[in-house]
């Protein structure tokens, strides 16, 4: 378990993380989610104690991780893809870590197994992909079997195969029982791999709780209806306080429930053709939510800004500013 109490980080000027408390418990895959520049990286550092906190407390199962007496065997983390040294193996560099952890030299041969690098596992990694480096990375995070794993942006320019991976082994690891942390911008990410979600922006708390809530609490209801008679329909439903778009014979309908849409056209002998609940996706409710606390928009030919499209804005639109990034 991880737990955090008024966590703070300053950097000069810039708060980068303002007062956070949470816990991270295990047995679930917890989402990290916020805008490029929200303050995760440095989060997940302070956890680790690479970087310490200017206040606030952080501890991984009960201990400030600095104290830990064998650190992987209590956190594996993949920060951001690291090169290792190219011209050692990926078999080498896991045994050389292995050596120096004191953990037995059997585990590298099972982590290559885990994370299916054994047949390259002799071959130099400097030809290695991005994907083959995650890989090498997690295996190396696995290497002492630790109770607690943390990983940053780990999907990051992997391919869908990659992607499709990381996510079977997070939860995996969770039905393990370990505590599975897991930083993202990208929202259609989490959809699909967390449990549990804590979302910030601007380095503050803005949403701890599970995938499931933070899509009702976040996301409006919408309806999908076709009809032959757009026009009669429409004028119903306004004049009932819903929201109504159209295209050709179909409407999007806000602001009502499906039961009242459905009873509308019943009562008024509409004929409709199709009655849908439109659910926002994660994706949707999370651009609402930190609309506000984005840093910087990035700006688009046309002029509007990329984030915060809300509903129809295309899946996957990262935060993505990289300007915005202090390289430390
Ligand atoms: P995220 O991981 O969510 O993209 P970061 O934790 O990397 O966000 O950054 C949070 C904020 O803190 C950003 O505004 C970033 O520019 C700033 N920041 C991060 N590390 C440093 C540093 N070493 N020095 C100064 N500013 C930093």
């Amino acid at each position: 378990m991880i737990e955090a109490v008024g966590l703070t980080k300053r950097y000069g000027d810039k708060l980068a993380v303002d007062q956070l408390s949470f816990t991270v418990q295990p047995g679930q895959v917890t989402g990290f989610l916020g805008p490029n520049g929200a303050g995760k990286s440095t989060t997940m550092r302070l956890i680790l104690g690479l970087d310490a906190p200017t206040a606030g407390t952080v501890t991984v199962n009960g201990r400030p991780f600095a104290a830990a007496d064998n650190p992987m065997r209590e956190v594996g983390a993949l920060l951001e893809a690291k090169a290792i040294h190219g011209g050692r193996s990926a078999y080498n560099h896991l045994l050389c870590l292995a050596q120096t952890n004191d953990l037995p030299a059997r585990r590298v041969g099972e982590v290559l197994e885990l994370v299916g690098l054994t047949e390259v596992a002799r071959k130099r990694s400097k030809g290695f992909s991005l994907g083959m480096g995650q890989r090498l990375g997690i295996a190396a995070a696995l290497l002492g079997d630790p109770k607690v794993l943390m990983f940053d942006e780990p999907v990051n320019g992997l391919d869908p195969e990659g992607i499709l991976w990381i996510r079977n082994l997070m939860k995996t690891l969770a039905g393990q029982n370990r505590t599975v942390f897991v930083s993202s911008h990208l929202m259609s990410e989490m959809e699909h791999t967390a449990d549990h979600l804590l979302v910030i922006g601007r380095g503050r708390m803005i949403a701890d709780c599970t995938v499931a809530e933070f899509i009702e609490q976040n996301s409006e209801q919408q309806v999908r209806v076709r009809t032959p008679d757009t026009e009669r329909l429409s004028a119903l439903v306004t004049a009932e306080g819903g929201r109504v778009s159209a295209e050709g014979t179909t409407l999007r309908i806000s602001r009502l429930p499906l039961e009242r849409v459905g009873d509308l056209a019943f009562e008024n002998n509409v004929r409709l053709h199709e009655l849908t609940a439109l659910q926002a996706s994660l994706e949707q409710a999370f651009m609402e939510l930190t609309k506000d606390s984005v840093e910087y928009h990035a700006a688009v030919p046309g002029g509007q800004p990329a984030a915060g499209g809300g509903p129809g804005s295309p899946s996957d639109v990262p935060f993505d500013n990289p300007s915005q990034k202090v390289e430390a």
